[in-house]
């Protein structure tokens, strides 16, 4: 456009205006940050403003300006993916017709409630401002509980597109759009071709990838549209995108081992069409909730979610009588159109249904939606009545209809794979259908930049070189400031004295060599410490505590919160530990404030510990100390106190976790007076095969919901439930 007006000033014997125009495209290289601030001052319409490369610590920006639609300001890197933004540093943006591109923000935090922000204070918003090509990744606050936004969007007709976020691991929506003034309202926002990539499990609410408005403003438009992004392994919480306000549009994104849904939250009049949710088997994987009036959900395509309740291929709500803001209404005039389910777990109707969630869906119509599944498994549920419910032209295929409701036809379908991996029915099952040909699927090539790779940075045990040591004092402590991520550490036979804790900075494995009983003591509080990013395995060691001091709160494997912010994890296998004495000595403590992805333990044996051997219940207000714990063919004996004590506070809905699961192991002498466990607030619960000696249940209290809770095949009394629930 700038090109065509300068050569039509010229055709016309302008060529002087055109010329004194270009000489005003100033660009300026900054090297400071005090140099940057008198760029962005001198900027006028037409300007770039460009960060040399490098690494900016510290750095606080501030990008104001008034640019035009054709003579936009620009703030960019000399090199995109050269300029690293580090430590506690942010961007914020205001004025008019701003874009900035080719920024990488890592190794840091923001020192306030967002890391990059459509304005400046309250007053000052940008508007037709865009932000493209930049990464943020890891960028979190050390204190998980700390809650900001990465990118928190103002103003109106603004562009966040081509970026690439990942690894948010504190609390706060990685990107809202906030209605919170009448200037931020009907937006017109676009978010469009950003890549998404792993955000894990949170351990509480406010793990959304993305968010558009709050429930207070959510009766208002926001008009906000995100299409073609590409979501990989947004697993925060139970949404992935929360929409909290009405007249938005979700169009051809691709969903990807993600565990959650898009919510329909609040807000009415939001379209989802063409999106693309690929569950690949993975647990809770989701696709689309509805809630409120005037939602369309049409030729969206569903395939290998294995999600239920919440996080269900589809769910449509029951509402609330006369809802406050902050509750559910009733689903009405809902339009479920032309969509393709294939090998789903479940599509249900009256999801929460309870005292309080009285009203079924009404005047809703699901019309030409094709169910594909195998041998006629029931994916159909309703927990309310469904005849507000209008059903036509539906075809099953593989699968039971739902009960109690006509305008299903069931009949062989062709289907035919495409070489995405997409099962479609077959063209000539589509003309008969009436259903679209199946559009081009979204590459993650074709989101975020192509210069940052997009891969998970965790890095799995076992995946390094072996290192060998040998008996003595201090081997473990010496040989862990060397290992690399992911390096296997092998003892051979013989005692090992440690006189210092062993500082695990990264995921490593101690193991006994092929045939080898190493033992190792230890003189201090601990014997592991994990710090950052560390993960422990221990494979074929005998622990022993007995020359650990006589105090209290000893623990063997001590996890406190450090930076960089990290989701541990913790695996014994084939391990031994004993004589753990004193009081209140545990085999592995998570202090307040972190957060285990995992602990499993197998095949492995505790006897003689005075305290808790998984001690996770430092955490309060909602979060919780581990996602996952996994028992099987273990040996617990001689205990103090619980086998497992593990605490999620709160009564939200917004999480999977966590979840236990023991089998196949034996409980003798364990914590008297008290629970074999003690599981407050957990969402899953699994005994199987376990032998309770001398040993009080496993006492489960639950707050909210209905969790899943079995037991089969114990011995001895093995699950006991306290229902607190309101
Ligand atoms: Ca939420």
């Amino acid at each position: 456009m700038r090109n065509l007006r300068s050569s039509l000033a010229t055709l016309m014997g302008l060529g002087a205006l055109a010329g004194s125009v270009q000489a005003y495209a100033a660009e300026r290289l900054v090297r400071t940050p005090e140099a940057f601030g008198a760029a962005v001052r001198a900027s006028v319409p037409g300007d770039s403003v460009v960060l040399a490369n490098g690494v900016w610590s510290d750095f606080e920006m501030v990008f104001t300006g008034e640019g035009t639609a054709v003579r936009p300001i620009t703030l960019r890197a000399q090199t995109p993916g050269k300029v690293v933004i580090s430590g506690k540093s942010n961007l914020r943006i205001a004025g008019r017709h701003l874009v900035v591109s080719g920024l990488t923000f890592k190794d840091g935090f923001s020192p306030s409630s967002e890391v990059i922000s459509f304005r400046k204070d309250n007053q000052a918003l940008a508007f037709d401002s865009r932000v493209t090509e930049t990464v943020i990744d890891g960028f979190n606050k050390p204190d998980r509980v700390a809650e900001d936004y990465w990118i928190g969007l103002y103003g109106q007709n603004n562009r966040f597109d081509h970026n690439h976020l990942q690894g948010k691991l504190n609390n706060g929506v990685t990107l809202a759009v906030v209605l919170s003034s009448a200037e931020s309202q009907q937006n017109h926002h676009r978010i469009d071709h950003n890549y998404f990539g792993p955000r894990p499990p949170l351990g509480s609410n406010g793990g959304e990838t993305i968010r558009v408005g709050t429930s207070p403003f959510s009766r208002t438009r926001s008009l906000t549209v995100v299409e073609d992004n590409y979501f990989e392994g947004c697993s925060g919480e139970v949404e992935i995108v929360s929409n909290k306000s009405g007249g938005n549009i979700y169009r051809r994104n691709v969903f990807v081992r993600s565990q959650g849904a898009l919510a329909l939250r609040h807000g009415d009049d939001n379209l989802v069409e063409d999106n693309v949710f690929l569950g690949g088997g993975l647990a809770h994987t989701g696709g689309v909730r509805v809630i409120n009036a005037g939602q369309t959900v049409r030729n969206n395509y569903f395939q290998g979610l294995r999600g239920d309740g919440f996080t269900a291929a589809l769910v449509m709500m029951n509402g609330v009588p006369n809802s406050p803001l902050n509750r559910y209404n009733q689903v009405l005039d809902a339009r479920i159109e032309k969509n393709v389910f294939v090998d789903v777990r479940q599509v249900l109707f009256g999801a929460g249904a309870d005292q309080e969630r009285t009203l079924p869906p009404a005047r809703s119509t699901l019309s030409g939606n094709v169910f594909l599944g195998v041998g006629g498994e029931a994916i159909f549920k309703a927990m309310a009545p469904i005849d507000g419910l209008t059903f036509v032209g539906n075809t099953i295929d593989g699968v039971a209809p739902p009960t109690g409701a006509s305008g299903f036809e069931a009949k062989a379908i062709g289907r035919h794979t495409l070489p995405d991996g997409r099962v479609y029915p077959d063209a000539a099952a589509r003309k008969a259908l009436g259903l679209q040909a199946p559009g081009r699927l979204l590459t993650r090539e074709e989101t975020g930049v192509a210069w940052y790779p997009k891969s998970d940075r965790a890095v799995a045990f076992d995946s390094g070189r072996v290192l060998k040591i040998k008996p003595g004092q201090d081997q473990l402590a010496a040989i862990a400031v060397r290992a690399k991520a992911g390096d296997i550490i092998e003892l051979a036979s013989g005692d090992y004295a440690e006189g210092r804790v062993v500082e695990v900075r990264q995921p490593l494995t101690f193991r006994a060599g092929k045939g080898a009983e190493p033992v190792v003591t230890f003189d201090h509080t601990t014997l592991f410490n994990l710090i950052g990013t560390g993960a422990l395995k221990l494979q074929g060691l005998r622990l022993s505590g007995v020359n650990a001091p006589d105090a209290i709160g000893n623990a063997v494997i001590r996890v406190s919160p450090s930076a960089p912010l990290n989701n541990y994890a913790v695996e014994l296998v084939d391990t031994e530990v004993s004589h753990l004495g004193g009081k209140a000595f545990a085999v592995l403590r998570g202090e307040k404030g972190a957060f285990a992805d995992h602990v499993t333990i197998s095949g492995s044996r505790f006897a003689d510990i005075s305290g808790t051997v998984l001690d996770l219940a430092g955490e309060t207000d909602g979060l919780y100390g581990a996602e996952r714990v996994d028992v099987a063919g273990s040996q617990f004996t001689h205990l103090g106190g619980p086998v497992l004590d593990l605490v999620r506070g709160g009564t939200d809905e917004s999480t999977f976790g966590p979840q236990v699961r023991v089998k196949g192991s034996t409980f003798r002498n364990v914590a008297p007076g008290q629970p074999s466990m003690r599981l407050d607030g957990v969402q899953v619960v699994k005994l199987d095969g376990n032998l309770f000696e001398r040993a009080a249940p496993v006492r489960v209290t639950v707050h909210v919901g209905k969790p899943d809770l079995s037991e089969a095949g114990n011995s001895g009394a093995a699950l006991e439930i306290v229902d607190q629930r309101k």
